[in-house]
């Protein structure tokens, strides 16, 4: 049984309280591990370490800190087998995945913000014959950095790295549903000889470790990816401290088919945005709307090819997906299948948990299900399920789509399949969005802005965008 550590002014320490958490497999419903069940005074030391270690740190050169942030990278590459297993173990999905995806990317956040720092450049504005400004860019100082369990290392660096490269120290909290490959991320801070205290995790439960760092007056900005729920909680506590805040959350993403797609891409790329990861992506397509015409086509062969998909044990190749990341989400994900079924639902492919055999007879597994018959405006449609459930839903006109495709109280992604670019266009400036995808899914460029409109969140991650919101700007005026 492994116990992890928290990791607090560089060494690995057991928490306070001296009590642990029973950490699940979802793949086989065991407990094969303990977590830190971290307090406020476990914070309180995080914050203590991270305040002493802000004056070197934020005064280190760029190159240095680039140089240590590509070492982590680097690190993280070399210990792809290792992360990717304890990936899977920890969150279901399967080993291939995390080895393709989950751990790369990480590496790539590291990577990306140890180069991104070097050209982070603040703008000048002359006034003619008179002044000059000059904006300076400072790093904020202790800032904490929450993240959710559907991609835990993936979106624990996307904040953590950019956070360290503009000079910030950090305390961060990764979900106590996944801590594993946060827990490895400390020891390999230790290898890259990370100063003590730049970078504290602290493992434990939302409502102590994670309240614990939001309401902590030091630190002074909150960058947090989970549910939208969570996020109003956040915000409540920390808008009257007057913290910064970057709030990622939930999704019910539209992918809107037309008749005119190329439609083998189209089909293979949508079995993607509904199933990959058992559906827990937040950017996951989960309203599927098809133009009338090609409607029954798209039904038959999205069915064929969904109940043809392997769901298994998460070390095995031949597994497309694998088990869903807690019982309790299970069993919300199966309540919501019931709440479709009410609501006059027609159940075409899963509906049911999947009984495995053997090793994997008790873990959490969910058949890739597709509803249909559905009003675009019932709960089902409206409300994130976060699991392998779709709708399919027919349309004749794009105003009609539009329509469907905006009543949600999210806003975060969409995709459209059309081979006309005047359509798309036009439907891309009129969709809710953070994030429109035409005729492609998940095609990321780590430069681009990252995040939601409505209720799916507020400020965006990526490039430059996460480098502004980690430092403060200053604006100097110079009358000559
Ligand atoms: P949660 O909101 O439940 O948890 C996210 C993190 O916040 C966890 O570390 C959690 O800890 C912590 N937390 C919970 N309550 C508090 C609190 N009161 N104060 C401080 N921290 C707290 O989300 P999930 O982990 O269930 O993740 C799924 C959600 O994340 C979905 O809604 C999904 O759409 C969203 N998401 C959004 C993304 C985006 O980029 N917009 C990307 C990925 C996911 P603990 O685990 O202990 O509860």
């Amino acid at each position: 049984m492994q116990k992890i550590q928290n990791y607090i002014n560089g060494i690995l320490v057991a928490p306070n309280s001296g009590t642990y958490i029973d950490n699940y497999e979802p793949a086989t419903g065991k407990v094969y591990g303990l977590i830190p069940d971290s307090d406020s005074y476990d914070v309180e030391l995080a914050v203590k370490a991270a305040k002493n270690a802000f004056p070197a740190w934020s005064t280190t050169t760029v190159t240095e800190r680039s140089k240590i942030l590509s070492r982590i990278s680097e690190l993280i590459d070399k210990h792809l087998d290792r992360l990717a297993l304890a990936e899977s173990i920890d969150n279901g999905k399967p080993v291939w995945l995390a080895s393709m995806i989950d751990i790369p990317r990480a590496a790539s956040n590291f990577q990306f913000y140890a180069t991104a720092i070097l050209h982070y450049a603040s703008g000048a504005h002359a006034m003619a014959n008179k002044a000059i400004n000059y904006t300076l860019r400072d790093p904020i100082g202790v800032v904490g950095c929450i993240s959710p369990w559907n991609l835990p290392l993936y979106l624990f660096s996307w904040k953590i790295a950019p956070a360290l490269a503009a000079g910030n120290c950090v305390v961060a909290k990764p979900s106590e549903v996944t801590p594993m490959t946060a827990y490895l991320l400390s020891e390999i801070c230790i290898e890259a000889g990370l100063p003590p205290g730049v970078l504290n995790i602290v493992h434990g439960l939302g409502h102590s470790a994670g309240n614990a760092i939001v309401s902590h007056k030091e630190v002074t900005a909150i960058s947090f990816t989970g549910g939208t729920q969570t996020g109003a909680q956040i915000a409540k506590i920390a808008a009257p401290m007057f913290k910064k805040l970057s709030l990622e959350l939930g999704g019910k993403n539209p992918n809107i088919i037309f008749a005119d797609c190329d439609y083998d891409k189209m089909l293979a790329t949508t079995m993607r945005s509904s199933f990959a990861n058992q559906g827990q992506i937040c950017l996951c397509g989960s309203r599927i709307f098809v133009e009338r015409s090609i409607y029954e086509k798209f039904k038959n062969d999205f069915v064929e090819k969904t109940k043809a998909l392997v769901v298994g044990d998460p070390n095995e190749k031949s597994s497309k997906m694998g088990a869903i990341v807690s019982k309790a989400h299970q069993q919300k994900i199966l309540s919501y299948i019931q709440l479709a079924k009410e609501e006059g639902g027609v159940v075409l492919a899963g509906g049911h948990a999947q009984q495995l055999e053997g090793r994997c007879k008790d873990g959490y597994f969910i058949a890739p299900t597709i509803i249909e018959g559905l009003d675009y405006n019932c709960r089902t449609n409206q409300e994130e399920i976060f699991g392998p459930v779709v709708t399919i839903m027919p349309f004749d006109t794009e105003q009609e789509v539009l329509m469907y495709a905006n009543s949600v109280k999210y806003g975060l992604a969409s995709t459209i399949w059309t081979s006309n670019i005047s359509r798309a266009t036009s439907m891309s400036q009129q969709i809710h969005a953070g994030i429109v995808w035409i005729n492609c899914w998940l095609l990321r460029d780590l430069r681009t802005p990252f995040g939601g409109v409505k209720a799916s969140g507020v400020g965006r991650e990526g490039g430059f965008h996460a480098l502004d919101f980690f430092t403060e700007p200053k604006n100097v005026c110079i009358e000559y």
